[in-house]
């Protein structure tokens, strides 16, 4: 397999199968953050059983080929990690769960006030906002 999927995993020191191709290949095309579990229903046909995909996303997480997110429930959800997805955000709703991306950030004039406050270093965040969705909104 020659695939870019094939060379990224190659690249990260892993051992190219077509499943975790497919993996890849419907993580970077999804629109919002997955499971593992809707990532195994979706790629059904890739004869993958659950723990395998879920070992193989934090395999995939630990290496930094993929990003690993919590929304606050207790499902880890899994992310492509293309040059083209930069630090972002994600807003979930309250009622039915529905997650959104949020292509906005401008936490780091916070990040320095606090650097300069209590004098860390290397400051990072992770921010999950909640609200209610459109469609949810529209049915109160
Ligand atoms: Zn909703
Ligand atoms: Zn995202
Ligand atoms: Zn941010």
């Amino acid at each position: 397999m020659t695939n870019k999927y094939a060379s990224l995993l190659r690249q990260y020191g892993f051992k190219v199968t077509h499943a975790r191709v497919k993996v890849l290949e419907r993580l970077e095309h999804a629109t919002k953050p997955m499971t593992a579990q809707e990532l195994h229903e979706e790629l059904s046909d890739a004869k993958m059983d659950l723990a395998t995909v879920y070992r193989s996303l934090n395999k995939f997480a630990d290496a930094g080929l993929i990003s690993r997110i919590r929304l606050g429930d207790e499902f880890a959800r899994f992310e492509f990690v293309g040059h083209h997805h930069h630090h972002h955000h994600h807003i979930v709703c309250n009622s039915c769960g529905k997650v959104a991306e949020i292509e906005l950030c401008n936490l780091d004039d916070l990040s320095q006030a606090i650097a300069q406050k209590t004098g860390f270093r290397n400051i990072a965040h992770q921010v999950v906002f909640r609200g209610d969705c459109e469609d949810c909104a529209n049915k109160s």
